[in-house]
């Protein structure tokens, strides 16, 4: 990939920080799809913003020369899946509080996309218009929009389990941490190609401002192992791996009361592996283990997932990282 130097200055550094501050909804993913905006990577960013918060940032994006346009339909939360993802839909609201679309960026397209969202365009339309790549619009268009459960559907289309994922297509991590390198939006796969590129260019985004110190945080998170585990999910957030993947055994070891769990029998499972500082897979099976007893034993599928009950099911579902590939 060439690199384009573009010169962006310290006071502009700082504006674009202050608007993603003053913004609650938004996340470091914005930061970084703003920053790559004002790069001349990206064309339009879409924040969720609220009247008190616009007030505050009209007079920075002034400052920064950016095009901003507020969407004139209120935004409405219609959903949430247990893993704290919200989903936002237009409605025809007059009142003057609440939540609205905020397009920000330096060509037609913030207009394009502002009307778009206005005129209930489609969401592959809008995709096309956020540069979402078409894969995962149409993957979202296809599953996501109808209410599916998005977590299940992303893992199926991701393959087999126990294979070493390219960290830059894991969005999941972002349910805890609140970023992802790519930018805001459902990936069609942890493979997902096009998705990986848009990593690596909010990975050059943050170089080029000298942000490498949100690069070192939020990369060794990204590949941080996972485990699905009765609908919770599992984040072994300092574990070293011991052994060599060879599709038959994978160990891990990690500290006591570093695990991180989120979902909807959190408690029980927190208590369980409360004293857990081992994970061991064997073909079939997981095992964590506490001072080399095993503490709590499941199976494993051993192929990709196929359905929501399946992930939700009693059996395990395991995703590794390795940083084999971050362009
Ligand atoms: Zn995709």
């Amino acid at each position: 990939m060439n690199k384009t130097k573009h010169t962006i200055s310290f006071l502009d550094v700082e504006r674009i920080l202050e608007c993603i501050e003053k913004v609650q909804e938004a996340s470091l993913t914005h930061l970084i799809e703003l920053l790559r905006v004002y790069m001349g990577t990206k064309k339009v960013v879409r924040l969720v913003i609220n009247e008190t918060e616009w007030e505050l940032v009209e007079p920075i994006v002034t400052q920064l020369s950016l095009e901003a346009i507020l969407s004139k339909k209120k935004l409405s939360q219609v959903n949430a899946d247990k893993f704290g993802n919200k989903f936002m839909v237009s409605v025809n609201d007059n009142s003057s509080t609440g939540y609205r679309a905020l397009f920000l960026g330096k060509g037609k397209e913030v207009f394009q996309c502002a009307r778009a969202e206005d005129e209930g365009e489609s969401s592959t339309l809008i995709g096309m218009l956020l540069e979402i790549p078409s894969c995962c619009t149409n993957f979202y268009a296809k599953n996501i929009q109808k209410g599916n459960d998005w977590l299940p559907l992303w893992l199926k289309s991701s393959g087999s389990n126990r294979l070493f994922f390219n960290p830059l297509g894991n969005r999941i991590i972002a349910n805890i941490t609140g970023c992802n390198l790519a930018g805001d939006y459902l990936p069609c796969s942890i493979n997902c190609e096009q998705t990986h590129k848009n990593a690596f260019r909010g990975i050059e985004a943050l170089e080029q401002v000298g942000f490498e110190n949100i690069i070192n945080q939020i990369v060794p998170k990204l590949e941080w192992p996972i485990c699905f585990l009765e609908g919770n999910i599992i984040f072994l957030t300092d574990a070293t791996r011991h052994t060599k993947f060879d599709n038959n055994k994978l160990l891990y070891e990690f500290s006591q009361g570093s695990l991180c769990i989120t979902g909807a029998n959190k408690k029980k499972l927190e208590k369980t592996l409360s004293k857990a500082n081992r994970l061991h897979i064997s073909r079939d099976s997981l095992f964590f283990e506490s001072e080399g007893k095993s503490i709590l034993k499941s199976s494993l599928w051993n192929s990709s997932i196929h359905s929501v009950s399946q992930l939700y099911s009693s059996k395990s579902y395991f995703l590794a990282f390795d940083r084999f590939d971050l362009k």
